[in-house]
């Protein structure tokens, strides 16, 4: 039986795992944290197909110093980082020409649509079919320019046939009676899909690979050693793992072990937090999403997540628990009616990369070596069709969609 080794045990390399396993291979995971415990653990849960909008829209830059001013708002840049985030931005604004745009959503369209059938797959194989929902979801604006300024996002869906409907004032209550009055338009997205309980889902693939005989190492990959130009063992700082394959699936933290196998990639993190509200009085009917503040309040198992915002700010600065309180904040103006228990608080960091598109494909330096990082802001929707692309490359198949965007070597 063959061998890969995956680095990272978060949704991204979990899945992957997962569909190699079902191809039979022998999976070794290699991760010094618990399985779906970094980034993997706090996002909103959104199965997000409709999600072909990158984040650089044509104009975005016009409206950079409104968030930044707002302490609140939903971008931050602590000065001490700006330096450092400079180039990263620069290429960032070079993506949001309106050609490069619709090139991006056609490739992001293409990689997440499948999403909610793919992780239906992986869900029933993990014997938690549960926790993959179905209920669309809905983005709320509190004021109608608001609601214009996102016109380019709601055409780039509905030209990749996203289905979108329009709710407007009393229209809105009648949907969610949860909802504030003061929410004027609501674009309802019904195809959409959710998960309820992310950190569940990651523990319930991670109990599925033991049982099939996977090996978790908990230690950090930290090098390679090569044999005629493949890798032949990953270096741990306790162990050399024999390995015919290797998949880096390091989330944020995926930029030096992929250069080592010749990717030179302007990976970043961007920053998010959620709150996490226990005993919520009212819950929104499905998952709905700020206009105003991009943020998403999800009903999950456990209570009311509340999870978003960007913040530039690296990966190792201590977190600013401010932001997460805006996001309780910004809640009870969507939810009026609001009262709760214990609001727990989370920081993650999102890996993401100037054009708001993965890195999948074989890494240059080793053709036994393959890389499955940076989804930004849509990996727990990325990770299961990033999967099936993943195990065709490993197993020398066609992967099921055309991959050459997704390249390390666009940079
Ligand atoms: C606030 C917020 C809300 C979000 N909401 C959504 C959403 O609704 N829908 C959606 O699709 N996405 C959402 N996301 C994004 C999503 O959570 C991430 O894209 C996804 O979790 C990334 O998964 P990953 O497996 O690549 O990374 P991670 O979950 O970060 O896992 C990477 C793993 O690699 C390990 N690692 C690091 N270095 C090494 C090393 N040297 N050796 C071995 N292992 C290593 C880490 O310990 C970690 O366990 C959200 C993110 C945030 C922050």
């Amino acid at each position: 039986m063959k061998k890969v080794a995956v680095i990272g045990a978060g949704v991204v390399g979990l899945a992957c795992a997962s569909r190699l396993q079902m191809r039979g291979y022998e999976v070794t995971l290699v991760d010094p944290r618990d399985p779906g415990m970094y980034c993997s653990y706090g996002n909103a849960g959104c199965l997000s197909r409709a999600s072909c909008v990158p984040l650089g829209l044509p104009g975005v830059l016009a409206k950079v110093p409104g968030w930044l001013a707002d302490p609140m708002g939903p971008l931050a840049i602590p000065p001490r980082y700006a330096l450092a985030i400079a180039p990263w931005l620069w290429r960032f604004w070079r993506n949001t020409s309106l050609g490069k745009v619709n090139a991006i959503a056609d490739a992001l369209h293409a990689l997440l649509d499948p999403t909610v059938e793919k992780w239906r797959e992986l869900a029933a194989w993990a014997g938690v079919p549960e926790l993959i929902r179905q209920d669309g979801y809905a983005f709320v604006y509190e004021n109608e320019a608001a609601y214009r300024g996102d016109a380019l996002g709601r055409e780039l869906r509905r030209a990749r046939g996203v289905k979108i409907e329009v709710l407007e004032g009393g229209a809105v209550r009648e949907f969610d009676p949860a909802l504030s009055p003061a929410i004027t338009h609501m674009v309802l997205m019904p195809e959409q899909g959710h998960v309820t309980n992310p950190l569940r889902l990651s523990q319930a693939l991670a109990a599925r690979l033991r049982e099939g005989g996977a090996r978790f190492v908990q230690q950090s990959a930290i090098g390679f050693e090569m044999r005629d130009g493949r890798v032949a063992r990953v270096r741990t700082e306790g162990e050399a793992i024999e390995t015919d394959a290797v998949v880096i699936a390091a989330g944020a933290h995926s930029k030096p072990i992929a250069a080592q196998l010749g990717a030179d990639v302007p990976l970043e993190t961007e920053r998010g937090y959620h709150v996490m509200i226990e005993d919520p009085s009212i819950q929104p009917r499905i998952p709905v999403c700020s206009g105003e503040g991009k943020f998403f309040a999800t009903p999950m198992e456990g209570g009311l997540r509340v999870a978003g915002t960007v913040e530039l700010g690296g990966l190792l600065a201590q977190p600013n628990w401010r932001r997460a309180d805006g996001l309780l904040h910004g809640t009870k103006r969507l939810l009026p009616g609001l009262t709760h228990g214990v609001v727990d608080r989370w920081m993650g960091h999102r890996p993401s990369l100037p054009d708001s598109k993965p890195v999948i494909g074989r890494a240059p330096a080793a053709p036994n070596s393959f890389l499955a990082f940076g989804h930004g802001h849509v990996g727990l929707t990325a990770a299961a069709p990033t999967a099936g692309i993943v195990a065709a490359l490993v197993s020398g198949d066609e992967p099921p969609i055309d991959i050459a965007p997704f390249s390390a070597e666009r940079f």
